[in-house]
């Protein structure tokens, strides 16, 4: 045992012996590896710094290159901003002296302006002027060619010229034409048929139509008397003839069965009605707006009485109903409950006419088939405001004289009372609500187809046809009596002796303007007919002479 345990106790100091030979190893490697530790680190810490001073070199050399190309963009930059701001220098300059000019165009642009504004004050003054002057000398044209005065158209020989009629006298040539315009003033009426006294005569009128010449010829006289209705004349148009003369043709146009539709498309062919209100309506488009308004009535004088051809019964139908004519308190003539329609236009207005004349009372007579037993007259009032609102529309002294007198300064019932037809289409007279100053004045133009002249012997009839033939000659007797008081200057005119001359009596004599329409059939038939016409003419016209002969008149109602 003490020898093993010498052995085991030699072996333990070996194996310490070792064991601290071992530690000694151990520890010197462990030196070793910390100082490859360390090694390695520093390794590691000078490899990343010379890839760092590369990068840096690397960065450095890019950023010099970016500075140096930034650097002459900016050069190019401010070289660029420099010649800009210089070119925009250039054009301000030149737009302040742009700017400068037109400164001194517009001052020049001011004064012209300012220059062309006064010689407009003036022209407009001088227009007034002659505006004056044209309305004064209008007026004395006219009162010179006479405010009474004949035109006479000759009318062609038509197809029923040729019946031979009731005459028993198979000598005559009834279609031979023995009524001629000689010149256009002149009428010629020349026949010698075998027992007859032979007849070679001439007749002077203001204007002489031959049997060629067309409404618009016919017209073309007229129109001048609307310039006078407009410049606050009344005016009369008649139309005077036996039947069968050419009346309604120069008076409305060609006619079917009673109605204008023919004419309103045959523009050509309209006569002096529709013509006349177009004028009229022309004429007032050319005034100030709203200072004008036009109103129409339609009569018919039958039997010595008055029917109104657009009165309405309670549906509406238009009805002939009888109305009277009176004289107001400052003498002028008046159709009292007389139907006034407001018209805007010459359709609405023929469209009224034509409604109108439908109820036309015709009878047939052997002169012709249509031949009217009854006067028609078409009135169309013009109603013309003037106040401060509208100027004054009459600016010469005597002819606002004149109308101040009859200027009503209140408004007529029909045109408060809202039952009126006219009052709730016109719209005047609402706008004339506002303004108490206002004045209005209303001139009259009539347009009258009158019944046919001839006698009784000559149509043929009997009964009641010869009671209105009575009245008709009654009536254009009582016309002829008027034209022949005016004429002798007689202080009483026997306006009142029939109701077509009461119902005339604004518009014939006076200053009012009438135009008679002398119209004649210039056939051989006709003689005594067309000699009565021109008879009646030629005396109508001396009025205007005054050179009335107290002759005797060509008598009107032989057959009575
Ligand atoms: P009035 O009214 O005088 O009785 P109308 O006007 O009815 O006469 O005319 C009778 C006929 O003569 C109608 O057929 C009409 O067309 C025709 N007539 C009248 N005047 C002319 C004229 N100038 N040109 C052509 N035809 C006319
Ligand atoms: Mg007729």
């Amino acid at each position: 045992k003490e020898e093993r345990i010498v052995v085991l106790e030699t072996e333990n100091a070996f194996l310490h012996l070792k064991l601290a030979e071992y530690q000694g190893l151990a520890g010197r490697s462990t030196n070793e590896i910390l100082q490859l530790y360390a090694a390695h680190d520093q390794q590691m810490k000078f490899q990343r710094s010379s890839v760092l001073t590369q990068l840096h070199g690397a960065i450095e050399k890019r950023l010099k290159q970016d500075l140096k190309s930034l650097h002459s963009f900016a050069l190019e930059l401010s070289k660029d901003f420099q010649r800009q701001s210089k070119t925009c220098l250039y054009q301000v300059v030149a737009a302040v002296q742009g700017i400068q000019l037109q400164n001194e165009a517009m001052q020049m642009f001011q004064i012209k302006a300012f220059d062309l504004e006064q010689s407009l004050q003036e022209v407009t003054e001088r227009y007034k002027k002659e505006k004056q002057k044209r309305k004064a000398l209008h007026n004395s044209l006219i009162e010179l060619r006479g405010n009474i005065r004949v035109h006479c158209r000759i009318r062609p020989l038509l197809p029923f010229d040729d019946a031979a009629g009731h005459s028993q006298d198979r000598q005559i040539n009834f279609s031979e034409k023995v009524a001629y315009a000689a010149d256009d003033e002149t009428v010629l009426v020349k026949s010698s048929r075998p027992g007859h006294a032979s007849v070679n005569k001439t007749f002077q009128f203001e204007r002489v139509y031959n049997d060629l010449e067309s409404q618009d010829a016919v017209f073309a006289d007229v129109s001048p008397l609307l310039t006078s209705l407009l410049d606050g004349y009344n005016v009369c148009i008649m139309a005077y003839g036996q039947t069968g003369s050419g009346k309604t043709h120069t008076m409305l146009g060609p006619q079917l069965e009673g109605n204008l539709a023919l004419a309103i498309e045959e523009d050509s062919e309209l006569g002096i009605i529709p013509r006349a209100t177009q004028e009229v309506f022309r004429l007032i488009s050319e005034k100030p707006p709203g200072s004008y308004w036009v109103e129409v009535s339609v009569v018919e004088v039958y039997n010595n009485e008055i029917f109104d051809l657009l009165a309405k019964d309670s549906c509406g139908k238009v009805f002939g109903i009888k109305r009277d004519v009176v004289t107001t308190r400052e003498g002028k003539s008046d159709v009292p409950l007389l139907t006034h329609e407001t018209v805007e236009n010459a359709s609405e207005f023929l469209h009224l006419v034509n409604k109108s004349l439908q109820l036309r009372v015709t009878h047939p007579t052997l002169v012709h088939a249509h031949s009217s037993r009854s006067h028609l007259v078409v009135t169309l009032t013009i109603t013309t405001v003037f106040g401060d609102n509208f100027g004054t529309l009459w600016e010469d002294e005597q002819t606002s004289q004149r109308l101040n007198k009859e200027a009503s300064f209140t408004f007529p019932q029909k045109m408060r009372d809202n039952k009126s037809t006219s009052s709730s289409r016109a719209s005047s007279p609402v706008q004339l609500e506002a303004t108490e100053k206002m004045k209005q004045v209303k001139t009259r133009l009539q347009l009258v187809d009158l019944a046919g002249s001839e006698c009784v012997g000559m149509s043929g009839v009997t009964g009641a046809a010869l009671r209105e033939t009575s009245f008709i000659n009654r009536s254009l007797s009582a016309l002829a009596d008027v034209l022949g008081a005016i004429a002798e200057q007689r202080a009483h005119v026997p306006y009142r002796n029939s109701k077509l001359t009461h119902l005339l009596q604004d518009s014939i004599g006076g200053d009012a303007k009438l135009l008679v329409m002398l119209c004649i059939s210039p056939g051989q038939k006709y003689l005594t007919e067309s000699m009565q016409s021109l008879g009646f003419g030629t005396r109508a016209r001396q009025v205007q002479r005054g050179q009335v002969k107290k002759r005797n008149f060509p008598v009107l109602s032989k057959g009575k």
